[in-house]
């Protein structure tokens, strides 16, 4: 079997042939960038956000992190805020119109916080923390509906971490503000992996509608 880092080494020189014929596309683009979209995703290796919504280089500035969560907005330089960066970046000096919050079924990190509500000490260095962001999601899954079977109360969960990620995305005043001037819409996309199809979050309904 061929090794992973060769098989991309060869993917780049496709790309590097194919890319040969669009050599003015390219020289646009190095000139800088002007993303109208920030999206958050997560960094699962199926979930991609320029193949799933087929966008050329230069169409959306993203940022992928665990489970694709936003974190509060939270000034204090105790830790390092990768996604808080990205979002300030892209809001303020990117100027993006649109932010899309991108999780998906069967999210690793939805499945780890599920896992672990019940042991009292983190196993892990960074990932637990990370995940307490999503608490109050598994909270909400499970105050709504009791005795879910693991994959529907997961679900659930990942829904909810949207729903979160949504509201933390509020709390940072530059997307507050732009948001109230309507300069900026921010929607909540689940992906589904098998169904290789995406769900849009309907907030005035409280429901994610397959986007058709
Ligand atoms: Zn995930």
């Amino acid at each position: 079997m061929e090794d992973a880092f060769t098989k991309l080494l060869k993917g780049y020189r496709s790309f590097r042939e194919n890319s040969a014929l669009r050599k003015e596309f390219f020289h646009d683009l190095h000139l800088g960038q002007n993303p109208q979209t920030l999206v958050i995703s997560c960094c699962d290796s199926r979930v991609v956000p320029n193949i799933i919504m087929q966008a050329e280089p230069g169409e959306m500035f993203i940022t992928r992190n665990i489970a694709g969560l936003v974190p509060p907005y939270d000034t204090s330089h105790t830790s390092y805020h990768a996604t808080s960066a990205a979002i300030e970046y892209a809001v303020l000096h990117l100027k993006v119109k649109h932010i899309i919050i991108m999780g998906h079924k069967g999210c690793g990190g939805i499945a780890a916080l599920i896992e672990r509500q019940n042991k009292e000490h983190s196993h892990t260095d960074f990932i637990d923390k990370w995940m307490e962001i999503a608490k109050p999601a598994l909270a909400a899954a499970e105050s709504s509906y009791k005795n879910l079977p693991s994959e529907q109360k997961a679900e659930l969960c990942e829904r909810e971490a949207l729903k979160i990620s949504i509201k933390n995305l509020l709390t940072f005043p530059c997307v507050a503000q732009a948001a109230a001037e309507k300069k900026l819409q921010i929607h909540a996309m689940m992906f589904d992996i098998k169904e290789f199809s995406l769900s849009l979050y309907d907030p005035a309904k409280d429901v994610f509608e397959l986007i058709k």
